[in-house]
């Protein structure tokens, strides 16, 4: 991919084009935006592709807390390096760049240790500003502060990613832009929380609850892990043959199960439950479900989706005693930004790992409010946004 980087922009603001949200379920508003250069720690980054992840409609739509406006969303993304701040040698100009929500300083006792991929130093957490200096690269042409969203902002030509938050691609020409921003997000979540958080067994049963592209690329996970059941749910009933493609083995519709919840359709079909359950949608009521869908004794069930906020899960503590069973939480897969991407991207060009069906859309950044419609109304697993058009 030639990275036709213009000249002579290092150190100075840069404007270009950019979708803005100025208000929560407004359509958003595709305006010339001010970047400013890196700070040190930082790279600014020119976003060549970016998709379209269910948790930017859950900001998008958010009010209260979690609504900061105007803000620039966007965090599946793929893009090349413009320019460093002071004190950045892990990345250079021209270099291709995964940037991910999720940090990996290397240095601290969680990024060294192989039980968890939740950085210490530079923690998640929701907020509208860079992660190390706590203020905004974005600026409109009025002069106000737009917000930055999950340290990424990728519905933007240009954007400031710290490099904590970034993972550099050493191979460009082995992964195609609108294939490589799925690495981003939404498959290294859904196939990580399959293989590092759940670490699904070779001939085991699965259940997925939510069949959107974090679903789908649970079931990717599985398959690859060698499941041998591939159990998933949901109320949109094309999504089965959509599924296929990606291991699923079986389908239940909610819609059509009568009288029996769900996790007695699963117990029957499992012979007393699945050994991995997932959620995938970001529902209290259907993380009580994927729990009581999984068996006895082992039965794993993982927390993908993100619910609202204030959202609380009850458990009968003599249920919790008896049955035995365990509950996880899985950001971003349980994965590695910088150890695991290059892992993924390695057995997607061994022909192992599927990215290619994930892609069911591609558009130009003015089309952006279209990609936002088709992933609401259930029509499309990711919509790819090219960002390099000349306006
Ligand atoms: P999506 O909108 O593409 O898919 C959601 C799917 O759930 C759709 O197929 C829909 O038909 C189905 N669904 C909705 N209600 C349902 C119900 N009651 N029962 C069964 N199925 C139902 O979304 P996506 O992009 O795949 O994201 C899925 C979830 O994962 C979201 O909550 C998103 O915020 C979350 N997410 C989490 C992480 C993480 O790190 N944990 C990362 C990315 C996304
Ligand atoms: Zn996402």
């Amino acid at each position: 991919m030639e990275a036709q980087l213009p000249l002579n922009t290092e150190g100075k603001p840069i404007q270009c084009k950019a979708a803005v949200c100025r208000d929560s379920g407004e359509p958003l508003v595709i305006e010339d935006v001010v970047v400013a250069p890196p700070m040190s720690g930082e790279a600014r980054i020119r976003i060549i592709c970016t998709s379209l992840c269910h948790s930017d409609l859950t900001f998008w739509k958010a009010k209260g807390p979690r609504g900061l406006f105007p803000r620039i969303l966007g965090h599946e993304a793929v893009g090349v390096v413009e320019s460093v701040g002071e004190d950045v040698s892990e990345v250079k100009k021209g270099d291709m760049v995964i940037p991910v929500f999720m940090a990996e300083c290397l240095e601290c006792v969680d990024c060294k240790s192989k039980k968890s991929n939740l950085c210490s130093n530079v923690p998640f957490r929701m907020s509208g500003f860079m992660p190390r200096h706590e203020s905004s690269r974005f600026t409109d042409l009025s002069g106000e502060t737009i917000h930055h969203f999950l340290f990424v902002s990728s519905f933007s030509q240009y954007t400031v990613v710290d490099v904590v938050h970034l993972t550099k691609i050493s191979d460009p020409s082995s992964l195609p832009p609108n294939r490589a921003c799925l690495l981003s997000c939404g498959v290294s979540t859904g196939v990580g929380a399959a293989w590092k958080t759940a670490e699904v067994e070779a001939g085991s049963t699965v259940a997925i609850f939510g069949l959107g592209s974090i679903g789908l690329a649970v079931a990717e996970g599985a398959r690859l892990c060698g499941a041998a059941k591939i159990i998933g749910v949901d109320l949109n009933p094309q999504k089965f043959e959509i599924g296929k493609k990606f291991g699923l083995t079986d389908f239940v519709n909610p819609g059509e199960c009568g009288d029996k919840p769900v996790s007695q359709v699963i117990k029957e079909m499992t012979d007393g439950g699945a050994d991995y359950c997932f959620e995938c949608v970001g529902m209290a009521s259907l993380v009580h479900e994927a729990y009581a869908s999984c068996r006895k004794g082992w039965g794993k069930t993982i927390v993908v989706g993100v619910d609202q906020l204030g959202s609380n899960l009850t458990f009968s503590s003599g249920e919790v005693l008896t049955s035995g069973k365990c509950i996880m939480g899985s950001l971003f897969g349980g994965l590695k930004p910088k150890s695991h991407i290059p892992i993924l991207l390695k057995r997607y060009i061994d022909k192992e790992l599927q990215l290619d069906d994930f892609v069911t859309h591609e558009m130009e950044l003015e089309d952006i409010n279209r990609a936002f419609d088709l992933l609401q109304a259930g029509q499309c697993l990711r919509c790819v946004i090219w960002m390099d058009k000349k306006f």
